[in-house]
């Protein structure tokens, strides 16, 4: 009998092989007939330090022979305390409160919330979203409302929410980003929410940090909020901890999540400034944050995210990004096959010259396939390529991986 799993973003009627993984160490999935591949995309780009760090692998063992789960309203626990102080520590500190979620996708729905229920608790009632073109924040209704609308969200068109929708700040045209996003402050937006310097998958389009730095001016000005979704560009993706960093900017909500636990346990947070939290301050119940999922704040993902923090403080993860920062700028330098290399921090990326650019063009799956029979895992988005590999990649490996990619035809 096949396999009664649905997979996700997978075209079953195709009959694509799916490989069976046994075991994962470092930058390698083993399979379970003894093939192995090297991890390019760190797993879906959660994976930092690398597949089963042995740290993060023991504090799971540990919290999971004390405590499973706990109820989260109401209840607290020590893993998810040590945390929450962990990370109000190391983001920066006008993010004063730490609200706990699961996915990627739900830290953004809660910062959505979040914001809405500010305007509204303030007594001045806001609902519109501005967003960047071609941005990607998630696959549920709220977080596709906010992401670049296509054929993977038309069927589910009436579902979704109005936005207002600014340029992609290209190279020469960022004024035309500037004054959509003032136009949208100045007719009252909510909020503005977008991918700091690297939009992933849209594409893999980099923006520099004084870009990013003038839209968070902008916002400023006018009182919007300003929700950075960093799920994918913190934990060191971009070069630094959080991308914000390179821009000095301090959002007002911050969402995390892929790395928070390593890549190794789902886990997300939304980090709220103390005004956001404020507005939900009352002794009025009906002021309280209506929000939760059953495993919010698990305790086994915490310490998985107490171990990664634990990492980032006692081992020398800037350098070892820095490192393979300047040999993927210096690899995909090296492509002749590819146009518009790029690189941002650990993150390159380039495209093949084709005329097949769509999403579910016919390269990419073919691409795919080939990466799959070297040895690699790589998953290209439409005709853009990419490698986003765990930070503990030899120079070896690289080699491997971007052997793969110039040897594409
Ligand atoms: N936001 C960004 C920028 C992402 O790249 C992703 C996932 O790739 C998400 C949100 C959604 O995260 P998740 O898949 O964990 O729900």
């Amino acid at each position: 009998m096949t396999s009664p799993i649905w997979h996700p973003f997978t075209q079953h009627g195709l009959n694509e092989p799916i490989p069976l993984i046994a075991r994962s160490e470092g930058v390698w999935l083993h399979g379970a007939d003894g093939r192995k591949w090297i991890d390019a995309i760190s797993s879906w780009w959660v994976t930092t330090h690398g597949h089963s760090h042995p740290r993060i692998m023991a504090a799971i063992a540990e919290q999971a022979g004390r405590m499973d789960q706990l109820i989260f309203a109401g209840w607290t626990h020590e893993p998810a305390e040590t945390l929450a102080a962990g990370l109000t520590a190391i983001m920066p500190a006008d993010l004063t409160r730490v609200f706990f979620s699961d996915s990627g996708s739900t830290s953004v729905e809660v910062a959505l919330k979040m914001a809405l229920g500010y305007w509204l608790h303030r007594g001045e009632p806001r609902q519109r979203i501005v967003v960047m073109e071609h941005s990607y924040h998630g696959d549920t209704i709220g977080t596709m409302s906010v992401g670049e609308r296509g054929v993977y969200n038309r069927a589910y068109e009436p579902l979704l929410f109005d936005v207002t929708t600014v340029p992609f700040p290209a190279a020469g045209a960022e004024q035309a980003t500037y004054d959509a996003l003032e136009a949208a402050c100045r007719s009252g937006a909510a909020a503005f929410i977008v991918e700091p310097l690297l939009l992933g998958a849209g594409g893999m389009l980099i923006y520099p940090p004084a870009v990013l730095a003038e839209l968070a001016a902008i916002c400023a000005r006018h009182g919007v909020l300003f929700i950075a979704d960093e799920v994918m560009t913190a934990w060191g993706r971009t070069g630094t901890l959080l991308a914000c960093e390179q821009a000095g900017v301090v959002p007002d909500l911050l969402c995390l999540s892929k790395g928070l636990t390593g890549g190794a346990v789902p886990l997300a947070v939304t980090m709220a400034s103390e005004a956001i939290y404020a507005a939900h301050l009352s002794t009025d119940r009906g002021r309280m944050f209506f929000h939760s999922s059953s495993y919010t704040a698990n305790p086994i993902a915490c310490a998985a995210a107490c171990a990664n923090l634990a990492i980032w403080r006692e081992e020398p993860v800037l350098d070892r990004i820095a490192t393979l920062a300047a040999r993927q700028a210096e690899r995909i330098a090296r492509l002749l096959n590819v146009v518009n290399p790029r690189v941002c921090g650990t993150v390159a990326a380039a495209e093949f010259p084709s005329d097949q650019s769509g999403y579910l063009a016919g390269m990419a799956p073919r691409f795919n396939a080939a990466a799959r029979e070297a040895g690699v895992l790589l998953r290209a988005l439409g005709n853009t390529v990419y490698v986003m590999p765990p930070y503990c990649i030899t120079p070896d490996e690289l080699d491997q991986v971007y052997a793969v990619i110039a040897d594409f035809v």
